[in-house]
């Protein structure tokens, strides 16, 4: 499968989605959120689960509001408090109050990431990225929830089950796994395909376990795990 052509790929990655969907429905459309809360909700989001990131969201925005200016100003303990929940609670205050102060002076003043808009892809990631404590995953998450852009953010469920499904080289790193999938995943899909790469790895393929019986793997998985 890996030396098939694009048209190939982008094939096989369609019928993977579409049996996908057939077994975890077609996944929510992303949160209506501001862009700048996406960027505080992803570090939030960062070596933790899902429900932690939303009970230290929702800590937050009961201390704080949506008030980005008080945020950035916070005492960082007391803010390092309001979204302990999270996990990585002092690195993840730094990181939120670099990230405003960084969005609030390259606008001069405002709390906006309008300007997204006006860049290309790889522009718009290189700046994101320049933020500290924003890597490509939580660049591309931004990119492509918030602002739908043509980009596939490669998580951990991803890399596997795309390596798993031989959509992508074995020992393809990181990079090469999100180049890749970038390119190759079709665009209207990218963010259905995107989350439920996670769906389904997180019911039936984790690093420490799989569950081979279902039937998208019985379809599609060549992997030696089984
Ligand atoms: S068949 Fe098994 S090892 Fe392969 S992707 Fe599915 S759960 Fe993971």
């Amino acid at each position: 499968m890996l030396e098939s052509s694009k048209s190939d790929m982008e094939d096989r990655i369609s019928d993977i989605h579409g049996a996908l969907v057939n077994l975890h429905g077609e996944p929510e459309p992303p949160r209506d959120m501001h862009p700048v809360d996406s960027v505080i909700h992803t570090i939030l989001s960062q070596n933790t689960s899902d429900e932690n990131r939303d009970n230290a969201w929702d800590d937050l925005v009961s201390e704080f509001g949506h008030n980005y200016e008080a945020i950035e100003n916070a005492d960082h303990d007391e803010l390092a408090d309001a979204i302990r929940t999270a996990g990585l609670a002092n690195q993840k205050a730094s990181r939120i109050q670099d990230s405003l102060r960084t969005i609030r002076e390259h606008t001069g003043g405002e709390y906006s990431l309008e300007f997204i808009k006006e860049m290309d892809v790889d522009e718009a990631q290189s700046w994101l990225t320049n933020i500290k404590g924003i890597g490509d995953k939580t660049a591309g998450i931004i990119l492509l929830f918030r602002f739908g852009m043509d980009y596939f953010p490669v998580d951990t469920h991803c890399e596997r089950l795309a390596k798993r499904f031989g959509l992508i080289p074995e020992d393809a790193s990181y990079a090469r796994a999100h180049e890749l999938l970038t390119e190759h995943v079709p665009s209207d899909i990218k963010y259905s395909f995107h989350r439920l790469l996670i769906d389904h790895g997180r019911a039936y393929c984790t690093a420490r376990d799989a569950d081979c019986s279902n039937p998208v793997c019985e379809q599609f998985c060549d992997c030696e795990y089984c």
